[in-house]
């Protein structure tokens, strides 16, 4: 499957100034909106969005039991950030998503470039065969194609938003599966932060309202190396910020993600109302 974004890229001459533009949807006070029309109080990314591939990395569709598992996307998490995006851009009167093109297989958008398992070869009990003895200038074109563009776009994104006068709290939007190793995960909704904890507290405050089972840093933590999307976005603008883990069995379907964002965007806007209402920390 070839996303229609980036399929012109012919693999030998990553561009960082691509168009990346039907990777970012808003949602305003009446729904969905242009992104360059709003201002957005809130960001929501999704970098494990999309299974999708695109030449010159088409030989991931060769194994398609592995593509349609949690190692290739995140399941349900696009569906999940759309709704919730809906849900916040109404109640907020801007809100906008950025999500990942491709495959985490190909580049993993939420590991920082000196990580093998930005490429991995294992995850879980896959193997990868397609990232088995990677060369340096294959992971380069990786990193340089999707890494390199898609942080751009992001980081273009908030730099828009914080001069036209807004601070957006910044939320990273994924799915975990509900066995890990054959072992059943009964957590149902994560909360996850890094250095500022100020925001994932304020939704963990107002988590029972959700009627989910909910822990702060779990089923992962900053020390599993989930949180580099918010150490290169959030943190060095002060924004609040906060990663949420949803167990993907509980938003499969589209009626599931409709429910789950209608029970979650509550306790996310108070927890934006308490941040507001707090001291403002300033880079
Ligand atoms: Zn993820």
């Amino acid at each position: 499957m070839s996303h229609p974004d980036i399929a012109t890229f012919d693999g030998t001459s990553p561009s960082v100034t691509g168009d990346w533009s039907g990777t970012c949807d808003a949602w305003g006070a009446t729904g969905a909106a242009q992104p360059d029309a709003l201002v957005p109080q809130i960001m929501l990314i999704c970098e494990h969005a999309s299974n999708a591939t695109a030449p010159p990395w088409a030989q991931f569709d060769d194994a398609p039991a592995q593509m349609s598992a949690h190692v290739a996307s995140d399941p349900g998490a696009l569906g999940l950030a759309r709704a919730l995006g809906e849900n916040l851009g109404r109640a907020t009167g801007a809100a906008e998503l950025v999500h990942a093109p491709l495959s985490r297989l190909i580049y993993d958008l939420n590991r920082s470039p000196e990580r093998m398992d930005a490429m991995p070869s294992v995850s879980e009990t896959f193997h990868i065969t397609q990232n088995q003895g990677l060369d340096t200038a294959q992971r380069m074109a990786r990193m340089q194609a999707l890494y390199l563009p898609f942080h751009n776009h992001v980081r273009a994104r908030i730099a828009r938003a914080l001069l036209l006068g807004t601070r957006p709290c910044i939320v990273t939007i994924h799915s975990f599966t509900p066995t890990w190793y054959g072992q059943p995960r009964d957590v149902e909704f994560g909360i996850i932060h890094d250095d500022a904890p100020e925001f994932a507290q304020a939704i963990l405050a107002h988590s029972p309202d959700t009627g989910l089972t909910t822990r702060l840093n779990e089923p992962y933590s900053a020390a599993d190396h989930v949180t580099h999307t918010l150490r290169l976005h959030a943190l060095p603008y002060f924004l609040p910020n906060a990663m949420l883990e949803l167990r993907n069995d509980l938003i499969a379907s589209a009626a599931q993600q409709t429910d789950i964002a209608a029970r979650l965007a509550p306790a996310i806007l108070r927890a934006m109302q308490n941040v507001k209402d707090g001291p403002c920390p300033q880079p």
